[in-house]
């Protein structure tokens, strides 16, 4: 593990594609810790198999056309400042992660190869094959190694934050590849910047990894920040679906944007009855429509068909995709693959401006856990990654105005002592998980939504009672339970 120091100008909790793109836009002359709860290839952003969104050197396309495909999506809600933002500003960071050595795909021509994704009318999807989130991790952290400034620090949890009239002592609990060799270390920093990802691990199945557990969100709103619109989350329609993994490997949308076919449990399609975009419409719109089919078949069964496709080119553009069915048992390129909605993407977090500050001084968000507005009720499928980047620059930009007026000192503020040895008590975040998919999934259960709130509400009484070991289960329960009562809480 590397060694720490006892304080940083900016502690970024959080090594996807927000935080270390954050810690690339810092000044030289700032010292940087970035934090990373297990390995810092463990992330949403390692994930993401469609690509970034962006208008760059596409004459048939313009920023308009995209904020408006982001607004529909978004149901028109969507915050008109932060939208022009990431329109307007895709194009710098997207020929940014180019120089970085990002090895986005190109057609024989030699131009950028752009595919086409759900709501959006143009082809302006940039990707690595079906792997981009890898891909611009991959060349984020080469960038990142070569910064001397900034210090990545693997297996190490924040698990708790306070405020100082210098910035914010953050408590980090290190080492957790096992208990044995749990260490407990407090850093001092100027600023802090979340960038921890989502909260999937909300959910009984989601496509999140197994970071998401929405910790940066909890630390946020118990440092008085405001959380907003936690329940805008979004299901995704095409998980595979094998029925007992929770973490369920996603079927991108891009296969339908190559033509791939939704079928219901007769093998029919069925998008016709609900939406004239067919299997191109806007994912909570096909999601609702899975729902619905449900209902109307009573079966649970869908599957997603690109068989007539040609082969070759199936294989050629989901190698991921095509790789990781096969060892489930299924040819896609051969045979319809099972598919279902399940939990996907938060919309709502961490409440900032479209400078990423926080209502509460020095302290900034990014990436998932962040709501800016961009993306309204629905996000627009590629948009994420680009408001990652997007926002987590505009942070390092507006800290490194912040930062030149600041004096050297760090104050030290005191976490009160956790000496218990108890493990919290086993169930309750299986529990937690079981409520939100109950009672909060594609169409929530409205009639069993107070008492679900009141249950969470227990939990978190429960757990609050601080007499249990500090270790990563009871952190991560604290966090689920924390973003459980947010969401249901907006419910009521
Ligand atoms: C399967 C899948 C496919 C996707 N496909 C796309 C796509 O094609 N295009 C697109 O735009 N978006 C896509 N998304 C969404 C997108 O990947 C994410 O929204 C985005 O990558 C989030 O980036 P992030 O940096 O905010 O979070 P993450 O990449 O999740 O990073 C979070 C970081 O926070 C750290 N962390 C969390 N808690 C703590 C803690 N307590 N202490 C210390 N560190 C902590 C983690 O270790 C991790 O390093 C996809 C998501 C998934 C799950």
């Amino acid at each position: 593990m590397v060694q720490l120091e006892q304080n940083y100008d900016v502690v970024i909790a959080g090594a996807g594609a927000a935080g270390l793109y954050a810690a690339l836009h810092l000044p030289p002359t700032l010292r940087v810790l970035v934090l990373a709860k297990r390995e810092a290839t463990l992330c949403n952003s390692a994930l993401a198999q469609g690509g970034i969104a962006g208008v760059w050197n596409s004459p048939d396309d313009n920023i308009e056309l995209h904020a408006n495909d982001t607004r529909i999506a978004g149901a028109f809600t969507n915050n008109p400042k932060t939208l022009h933002i990431l329109v307007s500003e895709a194009a710098r960071d997207i020929e940014q992660l180019v120089e970085y050595g990002v090895d986005f795909d190109k057609n024989a021509d030699g131009d950028f190869d752009r595919t086409l994704e759900g709501g959006h009318c143009r082809r302006r999807i940039f990707h690595y094959r079906d792997s981009t989130g890898a891909e611009i991790l991959r060349g984020l952290l080469a960038q990142t190694a070569n910064l001397p400034n900034v210090t990545i620090s693997e297996y190490t949890v924040m698990s708790r934050a306070l405020k100082t009239e210098t910035g914010f002592s953050v408590e980090l609990l290190r080492g957790l590849t096992s208990d044995e060799t749990l260490s407990r270390d407090v850093v001092d920093c100027h600023f802090l910047i979340m960038a921890t990802g989502g909260i999937g691990r909300v959910y009984e199945y989601t496509t999140n990894s197994a970071i998401a557990t929405g910790d940066g969100i909890r630390i946020a709103y118990e440092l008085g920040a405001r959380i907003k619109n936690l329940s805008l989350i979004q299901f995704h329609p095409t998980a595979f679906n094998n029925r007992h993994t929770r973490e369920c490997f996603l079927i991108s949308e891009a296969v339908r944007g190559e033509g791939a076919y939704l079928r219901n449990c007769n093998m029919e399609r069925f998008m016709q009855r609900y939406d004239d975009r067919l299997e191109l419409a806007p994912r909570d719109v096909v999601s609702h429509a899975i729902i619905l089919e449900s209902q109307r078949t009573g079966s649970r069964d869908f599957w997603l068909d690109i068989s007539h496709e040609d082969p070759e080119e199936v294989k050629a553009r989901f190698p991921k995709i095509y790789g990781k069915l096969m060892e489930q048992g299924y040819d896609l390129t051969k045979e319809p693959v099972p598919v279902y909605p399940c939990q996907h993407y938060l919309m709502g977090g961490i409440d900032v401006n479209s400078n990423a500050q926080t209502r509460v001084d020095r302290l900034y968000a990014c990436g998932e856990c962040a709501h800016t507005g961009v993306h309204g009720n629905n996000r627009l499928a590629s948009n994420s990654l680009l408001e990652a980047l997007v926002f987590s620059r505009r942070a390092a930009q507006e800290i490194a105005k912040e930062a030149s007026d600041i004096g050297p000192r760090f104050a030290r503020a005191e976490f009160p002592e956790i000496t218990a040895t108890e493990p919290i008590p086993h169930g309750i975040r299986t529990e937690l998980r079981k409520i939100l998919q109950e009672n909060y999934f594609v169409i929530p259960n409205t009639e069993n939504m107070r008492a679900a709130y009141e249950r969470v509400t227990e939990l978190i009484q429960l757990i609050a009672c601080e007499d249990w070991k500090m270790d990563l289960d009871y952190l991560e329960a604290k966090s689920q339970a924390t973003c459980a009562y947010l969401i249901l809480e907006e419910q009521l």
